[in-house]
């Protein structure tokens, strides 16, 4: 029987995204071992550069684990030496024709399979997929595709980028990307639910009060905002990142853990949501200051954004599911750039103690003193849960404190990539992280109709000072569901 090869096509191998994820997380999965025997890395682009230059190129970026950095070096003259180039255009038949002939030097014998990458602007992914279906598909082994983000910038755009792609493959070929599922952490919440028996009958309307996602940068978007411009924070973030995350979060216990189990789960809760009104949306705008002789631009100082833009760049939501499991309860999301923190998580806040026997000693703030449930998935991982806890001492007072599961302290090996784990999964035709179209065109609905009217009704965003927390109406947003944001960075960890 032949033996198997993996060609991995890196299409746009001279951008940021293949520099910055794509080459280093290959590199960690053939230092892990994970890659096939038989394997070959190939750059095209347009960009002309030898298959020495892109080794350089490539070598720049690699890292090694911190807890493994023996034979690094070696491995990773090794990985180079895998690694080649070839120059074409995107829409060019010809220059894929010639990958393919390149290709198939290093697969001579073997069963060819075969991975494109698109890492490319998505006004040229159909083009490529064209070009890479007719003229580079396997002949007698696998070809799949990963798109990246954005899937379209509304319903209609998506629907015609999923009906483009299904010209030259089908469906269980393309891999849609959304690089939040192969966190750790995120990855993760199913365990947290499904194998401890004390969290998943907590997990509805009965227990739960209400559930946040929130995803803040501290930074903007500092000369990159051309693109960011044309999609905004809400397709930037929420559609895709935080509403799988809460699809996952919310979606009923799966019949396995089989790709389309799960996804089928996921779009169920999708579907069981009202589309966004405008009343439950807070959208916002970072605006320029000085402070202690240090000056932080405005949104609209980046050269590369429109003058007058109203793009937010900060966007907070309601939303629900309207199923027996989480009817009422408020899912809230929270994303912005420019904040006062860089961070990831999820919150869930519970119920307060019927009948609560201490209540007088909770203090004022009892409010706050429910449980919390917290998972931070990035920076510095963890998973804490926030409990009502006696003060050691003669005297009977309560504070808050931690039960606390930190990443950094309990587990000493390095946290992958995320895109190494999907990578690893596109290779082994694993599909569960990555987004069925059924899914896909559930979360544009969600999304579409808020979209356009913040659009036509030219909604101006709250501007909020760079580095701070953002727009006050996200505060008033949260109040409406008697809901309070929870904030890591005032938690001590
Ligand atoms: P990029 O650097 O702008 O583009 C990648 C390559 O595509 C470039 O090196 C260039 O290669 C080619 N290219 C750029 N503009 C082109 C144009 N107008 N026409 C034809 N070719 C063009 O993009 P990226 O940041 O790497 O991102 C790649 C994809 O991943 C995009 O779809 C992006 O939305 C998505 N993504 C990026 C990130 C990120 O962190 N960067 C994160 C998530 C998703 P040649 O000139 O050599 O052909």
């Amino acid at each position: 029987e032949k033996e198997d090869t993996v060609s991995i096509t890196v299409v746009g191998a001279s951008g940021d995204l293949a520099k910055k994820k794509i080459f280093p997380a290959l590199f960690a999965l053939y230092y892990e071992d994970c890659l096939p025997k038989h394997f070959t890395v190939f750059g095209y682009a347009r960009s002309k550069m030898t298959d020495a230059e892109l080794r350089v190129m490539i070598s720049r970026t690699l890292t090694c684990r911190i807890d493994k950095s023996e034979n690094c070096g070696e491995k990773m003259e090794q990985f180079l030496g895998r690694c080649f180039y070839h120059s074409g255009q995107y829409d060019s038949d010809e220059g894929f024709a010639e990958l393919d002939t390149k290709l198939k030097v290093h697969e001579v014998g073997r069963v060819s399979n075969r991975l494109f990458y698109l890492s490319i602007p998505p006004n040229i992914f159909i083009d490529a997929v064209r070009c890479a279906s007719t003229s580079a598909s396997s002949a007698n082994g696998w070809t799949r595709v990963i798109v990246e983000k954005p899937f379209g910038r509304d319903s209609e755009s998506s629907a015609a980028l999923t009906r483009d792609l299904k010209q030259y493959l089908v469906e269980d070929q393309i891999f849609r990307i959304d690089h939040y599922l192969g966190k750790e952490l995120v990855e993760n919440l199913s365990v947290l639910r499904f194998s401890n028996l004390i969290f998943e009958p907590l997990w509805s309307r009965q227990y739960i009060r209400n559930v946040q996602f929130i995803f803040s940068e501290n930074f903007g978007t500092e000369g990159r905002g051309g693109y960011f411009d044309n999609y905004g924070i809400i397709r930037d973030i929420m559609q895709n990142h935080l509403l799988q995350i809460l699809a996952l979060f919310a979606m009923e216990t799966p019949v396995s853990l089989d790709a389309e189990d799960i996804r089928n789960e996921k779009v169920k809760v999708l579907r069981s949501m009202k589309p966004l009104q405008l009343d439950d949306v807070v959208v916002g705008q970072y605006k320029g200051h000085t402070e202690g002789g240090v000056t932080y631009p405005a949104y609209t100082d980046d050269k590369t954004v429109p003058k007058g833009s109203l793009t937010p760049t900060f966007a907070a939501a309601a939303l629900f599911i309207n199923n027996a499991r989480w009817d009422g309860v408020p899912f809230l999301m929270k994303a912005g750039k420019a904040l006062g923190s860089k961070r990831a998580e999820i919150r869930v806040q519970f119920r307060h103690v019927p009948g609560n026997l201490f209540k007088t000693k909770l203090g004022p703030d009892h409010d706050r003193s429910t449980n919390e449930l917290v998972i931070r998935v990035q920076p510095d991982e963890a998973i804490y849960l926030k409990i009502n806890n006696k003060v050691p001492g003669l005297s009977m007072r309560l504070d808050r404190s931690n039960l606390n599961l930190h990443y950094a302290a309990r587990y000493s090996k390095e946290i992958p990539d995320a895109y190494e784990r999907l990578l690893l999964d596109a290779i082994g035709g694993e599909r569960r992280l990555f987004i069925r179209s059924d899914e896909l065109d559930a979360a544009w609905a969600l999304f579409t109709p808020l979209l356009k009217e913040l659009e036509e009704k030219k909604v101006e965003p709250e501007l909020y000072l760079y580095g701070s927390e953002g727009p006050v109406k996200a505060h008033h947003l949260a109040y409406r569901y008697k809901v309070q944001w929870g904030d890591s960075d005032n938690e001590h960890r």
